[in-house]
């Protein structure tokens, strides 16, 4: 037999964890984090404990409670009885946390397999954030562990577009996709009851469309019998949004002024971490960078396809951030930061201040307290370059952001382009296709998706399906 279970993903955006049984072979389809159903109970300040193990997480329905498939530490301190693993495999499309985040909870002897930028991107990301119990990919501290005992690794195993490999009954297909972050894929998944499709992330108006088409087309031509699609934006009409008008419309912006200029944007999109650097070395500028984000340059930069410059590239600048003693003393830096604030490209604010026309900050929201040192002149443009606000805990800090950029009197550009699909686009993709079923995930509207199929699947949460 042959199914498919909707854990996360369904009438939300996120939050995906899909399991496969084909005969034997059990497969977790991505394992993220559902923000939206998170925010429901939780914030920053209000965590799910781990002193509980799961418990939180299972009580308040932020995982699936399934037998099998958790780590044994967590199910000990939630009290669950242990169960051997039972889980083959997670194919992971790409490292946003609503698609990696809660593998962090699995049990190490589950292999995952991802991309190798994909990889890359998740060691960038561990290297970068401070530890979080919901955050721990490739290696975890066991919940009962001391101080200075080894972190558990899981098992990873990497693949590349277009090499298909085997788990148990399933031959999989991984193909590249064109989404806002590099190392994504969509999955042909050849089941003993035909090829399942499972896109991930997808957009074709990107920098790499033809990457996209390409997984549009080989999908096609193995004639699936289900569809696995995402629908983010399934309700948005058409615009011109691309990454080559946020280059055109912010180097006009910055070329236009002798004023320092402010982005902020997602540095794990880094189709836009190479516009901006672009932007700032064609208008003889320089890209101010935090010392957080020059764990991802360090590491993406070894990839030559990715084209994104060292953190000691002659055009990039390390922001010097006023710690502990208040007078950038060496000692105030620790760890990795002591290293990167000793190069000689780390500029503290005073020094960015200095020379207003000769930098582009990529310093946002969280680095707004920079601008207390920075000191910003009246009009200088901040370019808010990352999607509109969509939930309320969204929009509340987007007016914190309007009252910082109204104290400094600063001008606001928004400047983006999505990493997702809009609704014209999905409907030509799903005819594409033209799967035996479509089952719509990722998306708060899945019926929209009969404008394109009668073919459909409007998913339960839980249900099991039989292909
Ligand atoms: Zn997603
Ligand atoms: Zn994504």
């Amino acid at each position: 037999m042959t199914s498919l279970t909707f854990y996360g993903g369904v009438n939300e955006i996120g939050g995906n964890k899909i399991l496969l049984e084909d005969k034997g072979t059990k497969i977790f389809l991505d394992f993220g984090k559902g923000f939206s159903r998170r925010e429901k109970y939780f914030e920053e300040y209000l965590k799910p404990r781990s002193s509980n193990g799961i418990l939180d997480l299972l009580t308040m329905g932020l995982i699936p409670d399934i037998e099998g498939v958790y780590r044994d530490d967590l199910m000990e301190k939630a009290g669950k009885k242990l169960v051997a693993p039972d889980i083959d495999a997670v194919l992971l499309t790409h490292a946003h946390a609503d698609h990696v985040d809660y593998i962090s909870f699995l049990h190490e002897k589950i292999p995952i397999h991802m991309g190798s930028t994909c990889h890359m991107l998740l060691q960038a990301i561990q290297d970068r954030s401070s530890s979080d119990f919901e955050r721990e990919v490739l290696e975890y501290k066991q919940v009962h562990s001391k101080r200075g005992d080894p972190k558990i690794q899981r098992k990873i195993k990497t693949f590349r577009s277009g090499k298909k490999f085997k788990i148990g009954s399933l031959e999989i297909h991984p193909i590249h996709v064109d989404h806002s972050i590099p190392g994504a894929y969509g999955f042909i998944i050849y089941t003993s009851e035909g090829p399942v499709v499972y896109t991930g992330d997808i957009r074709l108006h990107g920098m790499k469309p033809q990457m996209t088409e390409e997984f549009v087309r080989e999908a096609k031509a193995a004639k699936p019998v289900a569809l696995l699609c995402e629908g983010t934006r399934i309700t948005e009409e058409p615009t011109n949004e691309s990454e080559e008008r946020v280059y055109n419309e912010s180097s006009k912006l910055v070329s236009s002024t002798n004023k320092l200029i402010f982005a902020d944007f997602n540095f794990k999109d880094i189709d836009r971490v190479r516009t901006f650097y672009e932007v700032a070395k064609e208008s003889g500028r320089k890209l101010v960078v935090k010392i957080r984000d020059c764990h991802y340059l360090k590491h993406l930069s070894k990839d030559p396809n990715l084209m994104v410059p060292n953190y000691d590239d002659e055009n990039v600048v390390i922001y010097k951030p006023k710690y502990r003693s208040g007078t950038y003393a060496n000692s105030d830096y620790v760890g990795d930061d002591s290293y990167f604030a000793s190069l000689p490209n780390a500029l503290t604010a005073t020094e960015i201040a200095a020379k207003p026309d000769k930098y582009l900050c990529a310093l946002g929201y969280f680095q707004f307290t920079s601008l207390i040192d920075i000191k910003p002149a009246k009009g200088t443009p901040y370019i808010h370059s990352a999607s509109e606000p969509y939930n309320e805990e969204q929009v509340l800090s987007q007016d914190r952001v309007n009252n910082w950029l109204e104290f400094f009197d600063m001008q606001k550009y928004q400047i983006h382009c999505s990493g997702h699909a809009k609704g014209e686009d999905l409907f030509q993709v799903v005819k594409d296709i033209d799967a035996e079923m479509l089952y719509p995930i990722h998306t708060e509207h899945p019926t929209e998706y009969v404008k394109a199929t009668r073919n459909i699947t409007i998913v339960e949460e839980g249900k099991q399906y039989k292909l």
